[in-house]
């Protein structure tokens, strides 16, 4: 799987790339699907979500620029699998989720795979993560109408968000906004489609 997201899609990152092949991809597949855990497809998770494509994960992460020392958000965990690749990259990982079930799963792989440096919740994400503000990295894997605010007011100055936006709940652009010293510049990274993003700053449940 490594090796197609490097020579198919040009992924480069070499860490994120030797993270992607440590994580286990199909610990986080529901049970029935696990022999296509490494094949380059999204696959269906409980509450009518999904676990990204591989593709997209290492996209993603990619576009964030992690080193090793950085406080980083998620929003919409999801199974847990972007998470787990999030915490071999990054310092600590904030994972937020809002369904309760997908939520608790997620808690109990915390703590079963040893994933000692994520805090997980169960909330609406698109309002952030106040306490533990500012994030050096914001991830958000579900698609809303616009960019919420409280992330970007939750960035360093030099922090990095990946979101995908669009005008209706089926198709989104990837956006990646920077921090700057003057203000925020944001980048079209392509299209993508993802399962919407619902809550206070996203599309209504
Ligand atoms: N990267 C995850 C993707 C999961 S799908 C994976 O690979 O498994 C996106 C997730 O976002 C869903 O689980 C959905 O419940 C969650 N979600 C949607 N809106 C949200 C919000 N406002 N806050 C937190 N999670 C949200």
């Amino acid at each position: 799987m490594v090796e197609y997201l490097a020579g198919h899609y040009g992924i480069a990152d070499e860490r994120v790339l030797a993270a992607m092949d440590r994580v286990p991809r199909h610990l986080f597949a529901p049970e029935a699907l696990r022999s296509q855990a490494y094949k380059d497809n999204a696959l269906p998770i409980p509450g009518g979500q999904t676990i990204s494509q591989p593709f997209i994960v290492a996209r993603m992460t990619e576009l964030l620029h992690l080193g090793g020392k950085e406080r980083v958000l998620e929003i919409g965990a999801g199974s847990g699998y972007q998470t787990a690749v999030l915490s071999e990259l990054a310092r600590k990982v904030y994972s937020i989720e809002r369904l309760p079930g997908l939520a608790a799963e997620l808690k109990e792989k915390v703590v079963r795979f040893g994933l000692r440096n994520v805090s997980v919740r169960c909330d609406d994400g698109t309002t952030g993560w106040k306490v533990y503000a500012p994030f050096d990295a914001i991830l958000v894997a579900a698609g809303g109408p616009e960019v919420p605010m409280p992330l970007l007011e939750q960035l360093t100055v030099g922090g990095r968000l990946v979101i995908p936006v669009g005008e209706t709940q089926k198709s989104q652009i990837l956006i990646r906004v920077w921090r700057t010293e003057r203000g925020f510049e944001s980048e079209n990274c392509g299209p993508c489609s993802f399962v919407p993003l619902i809550g206070a700053h996203g599309w209504q449940g």
